[in-house]
């Protein structure tokens, strides 16, 4: 067993970091316009990742990617996450937002909707989530239903990120109601401007996210808009939302070691009661358990990243990194708020919003309780 990272990985993870320590943390507390990175922010720090080649990481090298797997991209994600200065949920200033199921697209498919997305040109939003159907997509209503060489599309999506610019939208819809998420889920390529779909409302979030409701009458689709085959709904989305797990395990992880620097930094210089915070046994009780906990999830995490990179991921896996790392740096960031004090709840201060953020992530894409669930399911599986 060989526990170190490669060479490759070291210098990258290395990069990364001062990266985020010179460009990122230093503008951290006004970098953001609402929800976005300010434009000109977003085109100064674009510029210096590109000349820096931290441009395009996970996208594969025959579309002038760098072809990085999961290991790489996890040990990007996790420095990356150790500043707020840029938004939670993509797109970052690596390079625009491909999310994996574009590379599954037929070669056609991929001439009009993947290439325009990695040069910039378009941006895609995924809707999968409705409002009968968020932890559970086997209530998915809104149904695509075949019309001769067309889909015609009808339902409701709600909590879709990104919605508003979106170019065009990776639709999750019934084809077979009966068969539910067992091959009745197929997804879409939807053109925003086709008539019949629209953005009809707006939520704000406590994190600064905005999100959408989208309403779907009779949007026609042409057949060829069919992403793989149909029934292949369920299994495209897995294919991100693996990926996105590993995501918000390496966000818990990055804001859990932010934390600890904080608070780590901050209890030998607060003094209370004649003495500083570091030598009250309290304290030293939340700095070694997050140091602890930190360290646990990080090796866990690796280890599935190179699973997930070698084939050897079992299914369960990546549940444990999204449930085991999101609480932790929820965790780990509230202990570093309660260690502040007052300046912890500060908004000069980057602490609320890590644990905003952080608490965020243990709902969506898999809210906790039902990752566990369907751990215990495997767990069962093993042992009965
Ligand atoms: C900022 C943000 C961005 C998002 N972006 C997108 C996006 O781009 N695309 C998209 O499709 N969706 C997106 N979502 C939706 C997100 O994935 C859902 O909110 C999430 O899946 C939970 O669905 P829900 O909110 O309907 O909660 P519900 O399904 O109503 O669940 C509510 C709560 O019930 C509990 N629960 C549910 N089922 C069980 C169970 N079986 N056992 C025990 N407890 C259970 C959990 O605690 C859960 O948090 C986004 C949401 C947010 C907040």
């Amino acid at each position: 067993m060989d526990f170190e990272l490669s060479e490759d990985l070291r210098m990258l993870k290395e990069t990364v970091h001062k990266f985020v320590e010179r460009e990122l943390i230093p503008i951290e507390m006004e970098s953001m316009d609402g929800p976005d990175l300010k434009p000109q922010i977003r085109a100064s720090l674009e510029k210096k990742a590109k000349h820096l080649g931290l441009w395009l990481l996970d996208v594969p090298e025959e579309y002038g990617g760098m072809g990085l797997g999961h290991l790489g991209m996890v040990v990007v994600w996790e420095e990356l996450a150790r500043t707020i200065a840029l938004p939670p949920r993509g797109p970052g200033v690596f390079g625009p937002d491909v999310r994996p199921v574009l590379f599954m697209l037929k070669p056609e498919q991929k001439e009009k909707y993947l290439l325009p997305v990695l040069q910039g040109v378009k941006k895609t939003a995924f809707a999968q989530t409705e409002p009968d159907a968020g932890a559970d997509p086997g209530m998915i209503r809104t149904t695509a239903v075949r019309d001769n060489n067309h889909y015609v599309i009808n339902g409701r999506k709600r909590f879709i990120s990104h919605a508003a610019g979106a170019d065009f939208l990776q639709v999750v819809a019934a084809t077979d109601r009966s068969k539910g998420t067992r091959g009745g889920l197929s997804m879409f390529l939807v053109d925003a401007d086709t008539p019949g779909f629209e953005i009809t409302r707006k939520t704000p979030t406590m994190m600064g996210d905005v999100t959408y409701e989208l309403a779907f009458d009779d949007v026609r689709v042409p057949a060829e808009n069919l992403i793989g085959g149909e029934g292949d709904g369920m299994r495209l989305a897995q294919a991100w939302i693996t990926a996105g797990r590993l995501y918000q395990a390496c966000r818990g992880l990055g804001v859990a070691q932010r934390a600890i620097e904080l608070a780590a930094s901050y209890a030998p210089q607060r003094v209370t009661f004649g003495a500083p915070l570091s030598e009250r046994q309290a304290i030293q009780f939340m700095i070694a358990d997050s140091f602890m906990e930190h360290q646990v999830g990080q090796a866990y995490v690796y280890q599935t990243a190179w699973k997930a990179d070698h084939q050897k991921l079992a299914r369960h896996e990546s549940y444990i990194t999204k449930i085991f790392c999101t609480e932790l740096g929820f965790r780990v960031a509230d202990r570093c708020m309660q260690i502040y004090g007052g300046m912890g709840l500060a908004t000069e201060m980057p602490i609320q919003k890590m644990w905003r953020d952080s608490r965020s992530f243990m709902i969506t894409e898999g809210a906790v309780e039902v990752m566990r669930m369907v751990l215990a399911r495997q767990v069962f599986r093993l042992y009965s």
